[in-house]
Formats: structure tokens, sequence, C-alpha cells
């Protein structure tokens, strides 16, 4: 029986690892190589890390944890969680069990992008959701926001000065009177035609409606949503907030005995939503890990 079992090997669930192995506590992380940012060439924002790789992120962090014996990691996707505190089962794929006295959830989240014919093989390299990753790398050449017209108008607030030019393209059906003057108001040219396809090109993206196309340095999407990768917390009876997270406490604590969740997958209820980037990922696996070491002293 191991002392918790990490579940996920993005920066939350990596961290956890690191924190617990570095207290003797015995770890086991299970990851399946499906990670949020997995297209992603170069990630931004990461104090240290600015433009690395997030694949080379990920195999630094993994033989740094090698050189603690408390933690082990397998690359095998967790399917099913029973028990409680101090007792938990996990069934993996190959329909072995491992036990555990307590849960670290750090499965995150997974990006449900809209149906624009050529966006999903854009996204993480010439299209992206996040101007604090994203936008200084487009700085002084246009960009193009997809979809949702509160959500663009946010993008091209925090874009416009980043950017040489913010164009709205709409999704479905051309925006409202309303929703063109709020667009226009907040400094972006608006599309009267909805995007049809996006498709790389030597520029960056082509964007072509009905009537036209645009070169534009990269897009950003303002629609679309994310669910669990997991379905643990369903499945755990684990309580979630509006944005669809997990809620936990300070220290990750889910509201269920014995499980903690770390990353994107999670928030506090004070929090609109996840703070998602890799450092928040990494502090938060850090904090419940912290969690998880002090529930097992007291228990
Ligand atoms: C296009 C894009 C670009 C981004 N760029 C940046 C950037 O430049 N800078 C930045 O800070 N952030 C960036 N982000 C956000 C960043 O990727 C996330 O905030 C971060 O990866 C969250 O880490 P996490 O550990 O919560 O989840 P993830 O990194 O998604 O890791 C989840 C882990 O859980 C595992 N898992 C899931 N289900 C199971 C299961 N059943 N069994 C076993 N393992 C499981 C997965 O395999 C994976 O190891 C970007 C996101 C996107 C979508």
């Amino acid at each position: 029986m191991y002392d918790a079992i990490i579940i996920g090997g993005g920066p939350a669930g990596l961290q956890a690892a690191l924190t617990l192995g570095r207290m003797h506590r015995s770890v086991l992380l299970l990851d399946s190589g499906e990670y949020r940012n997995g297209t992603v060439l170069h990630m931004h924002n990461v104090v240290a890390n600015d433009g690395t790789p997030p694949s080379d992120f990920r195999a630094t962090a993994r033989a740094q944890l090698a050189a603690y014996s408390d933690i082990e990691i397998r690359n095998i996707k967790a399917e099913e969680i029973t028990g409680a505190e101090d007792a938990f089962d996990v069934r993996l794929a190959d329909g072995t069990v491992a036990g555990a006295r307590r849960i670290v959830l750090a499965t995150g989240v997974a990006d449900e992008l809209p149906d624009v014919p050529g966006l999903a093989e854009l996204w993480g390299v010439r299209a992206f959701g996040c101007p604090f990753c994203d936008g200084h790398e487009h700085a002084g050449r246009p960009i193009a926001v997809l979809g949702a017209a509160a959500r663009a108008e946010h993008l091209t607030g925090l874009l416009g000065r980043i950017a040489s030019s913010v164009t709205a393209f709409p999704i479905d059906a051309p925006y409202t009177e309303a929703e063109r003057r709020m667009l226009e108001s907040s400094g972006a040219g608006v599309s009267d035609r909805p995007v049809r396809s996006v498709a790389s090109s030597t520029e960056g993206v082509l964007v072509r409606t009905d009537a036209d196309e645009s070169q534009v340095a990269g897009v950003f999407v303002a629609s679309g949503s994310l669910r669990q990768r997991a379905p643990f917390a369903e499945s755990l009876g684990l309580r979630t907030l509006d944005s669809g997270a997990i809620e936990v406490d300070d220290f990750g604590r889910a509201s269920v005995a014995g499980v903690s969740a770390a990353g994107d997958l999670a928030h506090r209820a004070a929090l609109p939503g996840p703070m998602a980037s890799v450092i928040a990922a990494a502090a938060a696996g850090q904090l419940a890990a912290v969690g998880v070491v002090q529930s097992l002293l007291a228990g």
C-alpha cells in the first residue's frame, strides 16, 4: 500500500510527487500520456522555462524524480478508484490494482474546440486560447479571434496592446449589431461573415469565410469549453463548482476525505475558474502534497 497514488503526470502531478518523495512518503504516479499542452511546441510565462518545450519540462522532471527511491512512475491509465481514506484501490488499465492511503487527482482537463475545419490541427501551434501563454509571440503582427463575442472582446482587450491588429470572426452566424458595436469599441475589426476554415500558411494562418480570406500570424479561440479529462470527480462524488472544476480548499483537499486535487481540474471556490498555467498547476500540486503529508501525520 502506497502512502499516496497521484493520477496525472503533468506539472501538478509531477510537483506533488516531488514534494511527497522528498518527505519520504511512498508514491505511485500514474500517467496515461494525455497532456493538455500535448501539441504545444514551446511553453511561455514559466519562469526559468520560458520557451521550453513541455515535453522537455516533463522529461527533466521525471529525471529528477528518479533520484527519489520513494517515487514510482508508471505510464498507464487509471480506470477506477474505489475504497475510502486509508484504503483506496485504483484499478489500472492492465487489470491490476494498486492500493493507497490517499489519492491526489491531477488528471487535468481537455479542451473542446468549436467545430471549425482545420482548427484542431493548429491547436497549440498556431491556434491558442491564452494570451498570457502565447500572446507575446505575435507581437506587432495581425491576429484573429474566433467565436463568442464576450470572450472575443476580452481577448481583444488583452491582445490589442500586443498585436498590430485584432479581427474578430463569428463562428456559426454573424455577430449581432450589439455584439459588433461592443467588439469595435474594444478595438477589434469585425468580419461580417463567419469563419469557414483555418489553415496553416507561410505567414501563420489563413482564415477563410464564404466571401474572402485573410492572413494572420495566429488565431485565438474565444469559443469552446473544458471538460474533466478523467471520470473520477463524478465517480467519487466530489463537489464541483460552476466552472465544472473540482472544489478544493487551500491545501487542495476535495470534498471526500483522503482525496486531493491539483492543477487545471480544480480550484478554490473564491476563484472564478482554474488559473490554468504550468506554474499555477505545479504550485497547486505542491500545496496538495503538503496537505497529504499533514493528513498522514495526523492519521
Ligand atoms: C494550447 C495550449 C497552450 C498552453 N500554453 C501554455 C503556456 O505557454 N504556459 C503555461 O503556463 N500554460 C500553458 N497552457 C496551460 C497548461 O498546459 C496547463 O495549465 C497545465 O498543463 C495544467 O497542468 P495539469 O498538471 O493540471 O494537467 P495536464 O498537464 O493536462 O496533465 C494531466 C495529466 O493527467 C494524466 N491523466 C489524465 N487522466 C488519466 C488517467 N485516467 N490515468 C492516468 N493518467 C491520467 C494525463 O496523462 C496527464 O499526465 C497551455 C494550454 C493549452 C491548451
